[in-house]
């Protein structure tokens, strides 16, 4: 086998063995394959095995690689998820371009979103990044203020709020790991209780994705798995 079929049959296996413990059907769990600091060709080559959703984390690299990608007369039609931090002077771009933004942590980016997104276009589908552990310095909206933020977002008319997305810092053991994903969990269902409708949880990377799934992840974002460490 190829690396690349390799990579991608280890992290299937996985995904699959983390199901069977949840008792889930593996079908509920995408994956999102990490392509930040890939090149095109390597999404290709994933692309050919049947992968279709690739997430980037720098704006510039979101361009380039759509743009070769999706370029005509063979555009590849993959799914853009952008998993990065974004300012508002960049709004635009992704606007244009991304399927998913899984980082949405504050009401003017999510306003920018909407009004720059394309009229012929499908809605952009969107997570609220939370700062689950409510860590200092790190993105993402905190918890208390989720409910508020996903009201704001709900009402917009070119976005789509399909869920919620974390980063936990890393826990000392794996059992430890599955608590800030089931506290993302709960929030989730929180605000579900409270007239949303979110389906998406965007949690568990490389190092994590067993627990991840093991709390209702239907997203897992893996990089280094797939790709091999990054340069
Ligand atoms: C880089 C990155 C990932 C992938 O991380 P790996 O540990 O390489 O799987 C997932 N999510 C986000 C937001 C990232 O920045």
């Amino acid at each position: 086998m190829s690396a690349p079929d390799h990579a991608l049959k280890a992290v299937r296996d996985r995904i699959e063995s983390a199901c069977r413990e949840a008792g889930r059907d593996p079908d509920s769990v995408r994956l999102l394959a990490v392509s930040k600091t890939r090149d095109s060709d390597e999404i290709r080559a994933l692309h050919t095995r049947g992968q279709t959703a690739f997430g980037e984390n720098y704006v510039p690299e979101l361009v380039a690689k759509h743009d070769t990608l999706e370029a005509p007369p063979a555009p590849l039609g993959l799914e853009w998820h952008f998993i990065g931090a974004l300012q508002g002077n960049k709004t635009r771009a992704v606007a244009e371009r991304a399927t998913w933004v899984h980082t949405i942590d504050r009401e003017r980016i999510a306003r920018r979103l909407s009004a720059q997104r394309p009229a012929g276009m499908p809605p952009l589908q969107v997570c609220l990044q939370v700062n689950i552990s409510t860590e200092p310095q790190k993105a993402g909206v905190a918890p208390a203020e989720a409910a508020a933020l996903a009201a704001a977002v709900h009402d917009l008319p070119g976005l789509v709020l399909r869920g919620l997305m974390a980063i936990p810092a890393a826990a000392e053991s794996p059992q430890r790991q599955r608590e800030p994903f089931a506290r993302l969990r709960a929030l989730r269902d929180h605000l579900n209780a409270r007239g949303h409708t979110l389906d998406t949880l965007s949690m568990g990377m490389s190092g994590d994705l067993e627990a991840a799934i093991l709390e209702g992840a239907t997203v897992v974002r893996i990089g280094t798995a797939l790709f091999g460490p990054r340069p």
